[in-house]
């Protein structure tokens, strides 16, 4: 599973013994291989000398080679090749193994493995992409992907605001369906919808418990972007949409949609689905935060200017959401718009 998902499978092939090697075709026919093994052939690593392969003569004295090794000689230095190129000796993971199999010191060795995966998931999230897709039956493109990827530390001032839309991304938050894979229990959605299969995308937008929250979200920030966004996943949670306006409103649209995620994580755990008044308040904490974060004032920090042009954002939520409960609100957008 590990060699799949950071697909080590290519990389690896140099630790391979040659004679388990089922793409090598010689062993199909020749068993001669496996004796090799007595005589300290093991993988295609211990054939090499400081990265080059042994010459005939050299592999004769160290291994107890015969006259008769010389055509399985050629075969297995013709698949040597092949491997080489496929191989990065100074890549970490690999590095590991082949340490071991000179038996160099293992010390650290689990906090050297967990850094090397680790270096590989931050060049690679196409498996989370894929997760994505698979939980939400929906087709997510490279490029999409990829601004969702940038999206998440373009959108704020805020390290912290940024680390957790990066979390619900990257599916940091446990799940029942991931609590039941480890403790081997149930994965029942906890905000007792039924639900057996409680993954990231029920529990952030497919319960039926959460498609109130999601739909009035959906129609203030139509509102708020004068236009019709679509009522799905891949708008409202991972931000795909192209709003075909200034940057300003980008900007303000994925502030806006972080604060219904954060809104969300709030009441992990909890049977209730958030509110939208909880999803303003949110709102108004990231506002305060900007502004803190944001001295002075950057290029960036477009909540501080101003806001979707051509819209009216304070008379359209008062209108809607009264008064009283978005004073700080209102004051921000009436003060900066
Ligand atoms: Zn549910």
């Amino acid at each position: 599973m590990i060699k799949d998902e950071y697909k080590l499978s290519n990389k690896l092939q140099i630790i391979q013994w040659c004679a388990y090697d089922p793409e090598f075709k010689a062993n199909a026919i020749d068993k001669g291989f496996k004796s090799w093994i007595s005589k300290g052939i093991t993988t295609y690593y211990s054939l090499t000398e400081k990265g080059q392969f042994k010459s005939f003569n050299r592999l004769k004295e160290d291994c107890d080679l015969d006259r008769t090794d010389f055509f399985r000689f050629l075969q297995v230095r013709s698949r040597f090749e092949h491997i080489r190129k496929e191989t990065d000796l100074n890549d970490p993971i690999s590095k590991i193994f082949i340490d071991a199999y000179q038996r160099k010191s293992n010390k650290g060795v689990i906090a050297r493995i967990y850094k090397g995966l680790l270096s590989k998931k931050s060049h690679n999230t196409d498996y989370v992409r894929t997760k994505w897709e698979r939980e939400g039956n929906l087709l997510i493109s490279e490029e999409d992907w990829l601004h969702i990827c940038q999206s998440q530390w373009k959108c704020t001032s805020s390290h912290s605001l940024r680390e957790f839309g990066w979390k619900c991304m990257v599916r940091f938050f446990i799940t029942p369906k991931q609590k039941a894979h480890f403790t081997g229990g149930e994965a029942t959605c906890w905000r007792q919808c039924g639900h057996r299969e409680a993954n990231h995308w029920h529990i952030f937008w497919g319960c039926p418990l959460v498609e109130s929250f999601w739909a009035e979200l959906h129609k203030v920030l139509s509102g708020l972007f004068n236009t019709n966004l679509p009522m799905q996943f891949s708008t409202l949670f991972l931000g795909i949409f192209d709003l075909q306006v200034r940057k300003a409103d980008e900007y303000l649209f994925d502030i806006l949609i972080t604060a219904g995620k954060k809104a969300l994580t709030r009441r992990w755990l909890l049977p209730d689905p958030p509110t939208t008044q909880e999803w303003i308040s949110i709102v108004n904490d990231i506002y305060l935060m900007e502004r803190i974060t944001s001295s002075p004032p950057s290029k960036k920090s477009h909540l501080l200017k101003g806001g979707p042009s051509g819209l009216n954002m304070p008379v359209l939520i008062r209108q809607k959401y009264g008064m009283g409960d978005l004073t700080m609100l209102l004051l921000t957008f009436i003060l900066f718009f």
